[in-house]
C-alpha cells in the first residue's frame, strides 16, 4: 500500500513538486561553486535584553544570493551543504564574515559590547580543525574572543565524547561563548548538559510561540509558559543565559520578561537583515523594535 502510494507521487504531474525539484536540482549542481563564486551573504539578526530591549548580541544568518532562484534561506541549503561536505568551508567563511563584521562594529561602538553568535554544524563540531579555525578566525580579524558566541544544537553535542568535547573545552578557553541553540527541541541530557562549557541556552521557538496569555482556545492552560518558566530557572540555576527564539509579539516578549527571561530574539525586535541595517540601529538611527 505504501509503496503503491509512493509510486503514485511520481505518477502524479504536480506542477509545484516539479517546480521544487527543478530548484532544488538548481541548488544541488551550484552549491559547490557558489562559495568560490562570493554568491553567499550573511544577515544578522538583533538579540535583545528583555529588561530593556537594548540590543546585546546579534545572530549571524547565512543566505544564498542564487543568480536565478534569488535570496535562498539556510533550511534549503545546509542540509545539503552538510551532506557533501562543503559546510566546513562555508562555515569557516560564514565565521570569518562574522567576526570581521563583528570587529568593525566593536571599533565603532564599543560601549556596545556586541556579541555575534555563529551557528555550528555537527559536522564542524566533529572536525578536528574547528579550534584552530576558530583562533584563527579571531586573530585574524582581532575580534574579541568573548565577543563570539557559538550555537550548537542539542544533537550536535549530546553525547560528544573524545575530541569534540575536548574541542568544545578548548572554544570555551578560548574565552568564546558556547550556547545551546533549538533547546528543548532535541535529545537533552540534563546530567550531561551540566559538563558542558556553556553559557547559554536558547529556547526553540515552539515554546515561545505557545505563549499567548488570551488565546480563547487554550484559555487556561499555559503549558508552553511554564515550559518556558522551568527552563528559565534551570538554566538560571546552572548560572546559564537564557534566550527565547521567534519572539513574535509584544505580549510574549513581556511574558518573557516577567519569567526572567534575559534577552529575546525574533521579529517582533527585528528580522534578520544585512550588516547595514545592524550599524544603523547600533548608531540609533533606525526605526525601533516591533517593526521588522
Ligand atoms: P536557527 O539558528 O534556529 O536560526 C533562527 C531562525 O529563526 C532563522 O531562520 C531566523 O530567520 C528565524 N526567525 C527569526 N525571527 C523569527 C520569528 O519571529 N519567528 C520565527 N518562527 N522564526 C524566526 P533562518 O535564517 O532561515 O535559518 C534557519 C536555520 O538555518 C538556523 O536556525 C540554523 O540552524 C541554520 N543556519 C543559518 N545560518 C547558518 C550558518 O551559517 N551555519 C549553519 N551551520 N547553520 C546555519
Ligand atoms: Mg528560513
Ligand atoms: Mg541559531
Ligand atoms: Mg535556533
Amino acid at each position: 500500500w505504501a509503496k503503491a502510494e509512493g509510486r503514485g507521487r511520481w505518477a502524479v504531474y504536480d506542477p509545484e513538486r516539479s517546480a521544487r525539484d527543478i530548484a532544488r536540482s538548481a541548488l544541488v549542481a551550484g552549491l559547490p561553486s557558489a562559495l568560490d563564486r562570493g554568491e553567499f551573504v550573511v544577515h544578522y539578526q538583533p538579540i535583545v535584553a528583555l529588561r530593556d530591549s537594548s540590543m546585546v548580541a546579534v545572530e549571524a544568518l547565512v543566505r544564498w544570493q542564487h543568480p536565478e532562484l534569488g535570496l535562498v534561506g539556510p533550511d534549503r541549503f545546509i542540509g545539503l551543504a552538510e551532506e557533501t561536505g562543503l559546510i566546513v568551508r562555508l562555515g569557516e567563511w560564514v565565521l570569518r564574515q562574522a567576526c570581521r563584521d563583528a570587529e568593525a562594529w566593536h571599533r565603532e561602538f564599543p560601549e556596545a559590547n556586541l556579541v555575534v553568535s555563529v551557528n555550528l554544524a555537527a559536522r564542524q563540531v566533529n572536525d578536528p580543525g574547528i579550534v584552530d579555525t576558530v583562533a584563527s578566525a579571531l586573530s585574524r580579524t582581532r575580534l574579541p574572543a568573548g565577543l563570539l558566541q557559538l550555537e550548537l544544537t542539542e544533537s550536535a553535542v549530546m553525547g560528544t565524547t573524545g575530541e569534540p568535547l575536548r574541542s568544545l573545552r578548548q572554544l570555551a578557553d578560548l574565552g568564546v561563548r558556547l550556547a545551546i541553540d533549538d533547546f528543548g527541541t532535541g535529545y537533552s541530557n540534563l546530567a550531561y548538559l551540566r559538563r558542558l562549557p556553556i553559557h547559554c541556552l536558547k529556547l526553540a521557538g515552539p515554546f515561545v510561540e505557545g505563549i499567548r496569555v488570551d488565546d480563547p482556545l487554550d484559555p487556561a492552560d499555559h503549558r508552553d509558559e511554564r515550559i518556558v518558566d522551568a527552563l528559565v530557572r534551570l538554566a538560571h540555576a546552572l548560572e546559564l543565559w537564557v534566550t527565547a527564539e521567534a519572539v513574535e509579539t509584544q505580549e510574549q516578549a513581556e511574558r518573557l520578561r516577567a519569567l526572567h527571561c534575559d534577552t529575546g530574539q525574533g521579529c517582533w525586535f527585528g528580522g534578520p537583515a544585512p550588516a547595514e541595517v545592524i550599524t544603523a540601529r547600533l548608531r540609533g538611527d533606525d526605526s525601533p523594535g516591533g517593526l521588522a
